[in-house]
């Protein structure tokens, strides 16, 4: 059975593209739907919750970025569907999930750096995403990221 609704998980770097590319290379012949998710962590959060200052206009600022960055991968994959695509704040693991549930989809692409040492055992997004999900997962190897 082909795929229906392939959710890609972008994290909005250059390193998207090999991610992207491969979903639709899945969906084409199929003419499966594919659209991106793209989740703005909470500033407070990677500060660890309690911090004496005013981030919210910062905040703003790398949605507003982030946005900017999604509607560039639109122009370039036309193919994407715009409608069911999705900016937001929140945990990614959880706000994927979640998506991935509302929107009927049945295959995640998220993109998997080959993790060894420290890394690993800080972990990664793509070993999150694919705990617990309710659908299926394609992790994309990824080039090692320069240092
Ligand atoms: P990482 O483990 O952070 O190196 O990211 C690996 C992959 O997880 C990326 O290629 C994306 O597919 C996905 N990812 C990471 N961060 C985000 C994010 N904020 N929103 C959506 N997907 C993400």
């Amino acid at each position: 059975m082909p795929y229906e609704h392939i959710l890609v998980a972008v994290d909005l770097t250059e390193e998207c593209d090999p991610v992207i590319k491969r979903a639709m290379t899945l969906a084409e012949p199929t003419q499966t739907k594919v659209s991106l998710v793209h989740i703005v962590e909470p500033m407070a959060m990677a500060f660890g919750g309690d911090v004496p200052m005013d981030l919210s206009q910062l905040q703003q600022q790398q949605f507003d970025q982030a946005k900017e960055r999604m509607d560039r991968l639109f122009n370039k994959y036309p193919g994407i569907n715009r409608g069911d695509s999705h900016l937001t704040y929140g945990q990614p693991r959880q706000e994927i999930h979640q998506l991935a549930k509302d929107q009927k989809c049945d295959l995640i692409v998220v993109g998997s750096h080959g993790r060894h040492g420290l890394a690993l055992l800080l972990g990664s997004t793509a070993n999150d995403v694919l705990h617990g999900a309710p659908c299926d997962v394609l992790a994309v190897r990824l080039q090692k990221k320069a240092e």
